[in-house]
């Protein structure tokens, strides 16, 4: 039997857990599989584009587990009331193939995303960080607020996205958590004024320059999230070129990420070094670090091993018949037989 995450699922063990919980928890499970980069097989991810969007399998194992995502990035989506990222996804045992878990990813690929962007900038940013400028007020912006706020310490976010009702749904989820004081700000460069960290989390099939280069200050951090495709930057080259880059894994990132607009001979360093201590990630106060994050199959594998541990633990899913349970495994066709039992969907 495999083990059944829906959306209901996820959310209840995010709520018991605390979400705040589920991120410092989660981005352990990644940095740990950062820390075992050379065991894991890894390729660029497989993307399907299509004029308004792209659909993306993102495959990735190691000698114990194969794990896949599909997720699609469709911007103009919300114009019709659905969601520009969704996403689901697997985890399959490798010595004998049998499934393990099918998982609804588009709640837990947020955590993932702001766990990673935690976990980078706990490498990257000044230590003394305490502000942070949040562009880009959707789906994902709340995650990349607590995570942040939780791993980081960061107290104050300064908000702006060009549209004005996503950042007050953003100010609204976040005036429960009190310990973050919200500004509300008129500009990109007002919000990026005087911040320690920059996300930029925006959505737009385009070549955008969220960020230009007069609004960088000495020592900054750079958090690029929304440029994750062939032709969808937000940063402007010159921010690229001056900056120390680390990606997460240089044949995907060169395709997709910021480091798009660069020769393919740029200087950029792998995370995973840096989390290995072979490389620092912050070489001086006044470096201006960037994280150039595309979003990589290794973080996918580490959420759905801890989706699968933590639902296991709080006895959280169903138990579903999602490859045929035979007394004889030579007798497919006996599963065809109106006599053979259905197992039904049970709690786990
Ligand atoms: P969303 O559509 O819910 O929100 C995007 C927001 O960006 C919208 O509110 C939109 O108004 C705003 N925006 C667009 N252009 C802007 C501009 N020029 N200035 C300010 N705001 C602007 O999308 P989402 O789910 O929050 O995802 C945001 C981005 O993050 C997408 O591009 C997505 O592909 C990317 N993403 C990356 C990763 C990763 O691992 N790197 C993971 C998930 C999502």
């Amino acid at each position: 039997m495999t083990r059944y995450i829906d959306v209901n699922d996820l959310s209840q063990l995010v709520t018991q857990k605390g979400l705040a919980q589920c991120l410092t928890e989660m981005a352990e499970y990644i940095r740990e599989d950062y820390l075992r980069w050379h065991a894991f097989e890894k390729c660029a991810r497989l993307a399907n584009h299509s004029p308004e969007g792209v659909i993306e399998l993102m495959p990735i194992s190691d000698h114990l587990l194969y794990a896949f995502k599909c997720v699609n990035g469709h911007p103009k989506n919300p114009e019709t009331g659905r969601l520009t990222v969704m996403a689901f996804g697997a985890l399959a045992d490798v010595d004998t193939g049998t499934p393990l878990l099918i998982s609804e990813m588009t709640l837990t690929t947020a955590i993932r995303t702001a766990a990673t962007s935690a976990l980078a900038a706990r490498y990257l940013a000044r230590t003394n960080s305490r502000s942070m400028a949040l562009i880009g007020n959707g789906s994902q912006s709340e995650f990349q607020a607590l995570a942040f706020h939780t791993l980081l310490g960061i107290e104050e976010i300064r908000l702006y996205d060009v549209d004005p009702k996503a950042t007050a749904k953003l100010a609204a989820n976040l005036s429960g958590f009190p310990a973050i004081k919200v500004i509300l700000a008129g500009s990109v460069a007002e919000a990026v004024r005087g911040a320690d960290i920059v996300t930029t989390v925006t959505a737009d099939k385009t070549y955008a320059t969220i960020l230009t280069p007069d609004m960088i200050e000495p020592g900054m951090h750079l958090n690029a999230v929304g440029g994750d495709c062939p032709g969808k930057t937000e940063l402007h080259r010159d921010i690229v070129e001056r900056a120390r880059v680390v990606v997460e894994y240089e044949p995907q990132s060169r395709i997709e990420g910021e480091i798009q607009q660069m020769p393919q001979d740029s200087p950029i360093i792998e995370f995973w070094r840096v989390v290995n201590g072979e490389v620092v990630g912050r070489d001086c106060e006044q470096s201006v670090t960037l994280f150039d994050s595309v979003g990589f199959a290794l973080e996918d594998y580490s959420a759905l091993r801890y989706v699968l541990d933590t639902a296991k633990a709080l006895d959280i899913g169903s138990e579903i018949e999602l490859v045929p349970d035979l007394k004889d495994p030579k007798d497919l066709f006996a599963r065809l037989q109106p006599k053979a039992s259905v197992p039904q969907k049970k709690r786990a």
